[in-house]
């Protein structure tokens, strides 16, 4: 899960991350209350959405008085903003941080990730931090360098120590960068964070070392013992489908493709997307309705592919095991009939009671085309939707 750069940075300021003084605002009135309430003469306006590249699409701004914050803050809110990071529809702007400016001197950045190969968290770190570090890391990656973290000790103060010396952090403020890095491991741990990137840290003129941005996201599996962050959820940031999809507990992950897929097993359902791809078609979406489906999780299923309007027909693949083939049957016949489905439907069934499952669809009366294996299933519901 996501959170905001403000969310994000009222996490860290409790582990002793240093951070500028900010407050989130939803209306411009709020954000010249906010700006009131920093002892600062220049501000920051930035709009909050759960995507980088912000400052590069015109989302941060920088106001010289309480004046320019209200015209900025009438400016973003309500707003689309496009970055790299959002895709083309872009995001729209709801919430904005009103931040005391600060005196830049240098950007650096400094990041935590969990590296899957080694299954240990490593810390990332460059002196060349700021809007430009995706170019840093493709031209050059030796820009960019790491200490890997044993679990069984944690961050030592040695290691944050030689990344700060390495990425030249000056030497009076290097103390300040160790315990910013301590503090930001403690916080990526005990928060079961999954990233906790910082770009720009930065130095200050009047020399302190602080985050200006924070990206931190979590691991939605440790979601159920971090209560406090799962208050930070927006869902104006998440795709509706999925959030409709999540109350079902159905595994969904939108696409752009216009074939809507309804699998059981995440194994079967990556399959599928494949082998739909493998005969020139392009599916809608991931969707892994699990092992317990019933009638109802069927057709709620069904209800969140319609709702997307790219999808042109929908290829359901079963592989009855736990789940027998003609429930599965009964609940795709009832979602149809309910749904008042018009588009193309091919239905794959595998495994108990396979026959008795294809009797329910034949004898349906409905309009469902069904397929001897896989590969069938795929080749004719990529013709059908062409
Ligand atoms: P991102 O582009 O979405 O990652 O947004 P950031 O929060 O990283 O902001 C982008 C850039 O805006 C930073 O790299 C800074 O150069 C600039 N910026 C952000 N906050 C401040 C500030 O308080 N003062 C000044 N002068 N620049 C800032
Ligand atoms: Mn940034």
């Amino acid at each position: 899960m996501n959170i905001h750069e403000y969310q994000g940075k009222e996490v860290l300021r409790k582990y002793g991350v240093a951070v500028p003084e900010g407050k989130v605002a939803f209306t411009a009135d709020e954000a010249v209350k906010a700006a009131e309430a920093l002892s600062s003469s220049v501000y920051v306006v930035k709009a909050q959405i759960h995507a980088g590249g912000r400052g590069k699409a015109g989302g941060v701004k920088i106001a010289k008085s309480k004046e320019e914050v209200k015209a900025y803050a009438e400016e973003l809110l309500g707003k689309t903003l496009v970055t790299h990071q959002t895709g083309p529809d872009g995001q729209q702007i709801k919430r904005l941080l009103i931040e005391e400016g600060c005196d830049i001197k240098k950007e650096y950045y400094v990041g935590l990730v969990l590296d899957r190969a080694t299954s240990r968290i490593v810390l990332m770190a460059s002196e060349e931090g700021g809007t430009e570090i995706e170019e840093v890391a493709e031209k050059t990656p030796e820009k960019i360098v790491k200490e890997v973290i044993d679990p069984a000790v944690g961050l030592q103060s040695y290691q944050a120590r030689k990344i700060a010396f390495t990425i030249n952090i000056p030497k009076e403020l290097v103390g300040q960068a160790v315990k910013f890095m301590m503090g930001l491991y403690k916080a990526f741990t005990e928060k079961d964070c999954s990233i906790a990137e910082i770009n720009p840290l930065v130095v200050t003129g009047d020399g302190k070392v602080m985050a200006l941005d924070a990206k931190l996201n979590f691991d939605s599996n440790a979601l159920y013992r971090q209560k406090d962050i799962l208050e930070y959820r927006d869902l104006d940031e998440e795709d509706p489908k999925e959030i409709e999809a999540s109350k079902y507990d159905l595994s969904y992950i939108s696409l752009d493709g216009n074939i809507g897929c309804m699998v059981n097993g995440a194994g079967l359902a990556m399959s599928t997307m494949d082998i739909i791809k493998h005969y020139g078609g392009e599916p809608a979406n991931f969707l892994d309705v699990g092992g317990g489906a019933t009638a109802e999780k069927v057709t709620e299923a069904f209800k969140i592919i319609l709702s997307d309007q790219n999808v042109k027909g929908i290829f359901v693949n079963i592989f009855g095991g736990i789940m027998k083939c003609d429930v599965i049957a009964e609940g795709v016949v009832e979602a149809t009939k309910q749904v008042g489905l018009t588009l193309p439907l091919v239905v794959r069934l595998e495994g108990t009671n396979v026959d008795l499952g294809k009797k329910i669809l034949d004898d349906s009366g409905l309009n469902i085309t069904s397929a001897e294996s896989m590969a069938d299933g795929a080749q004719k519901i990529v013709s059908l939707v062409k």
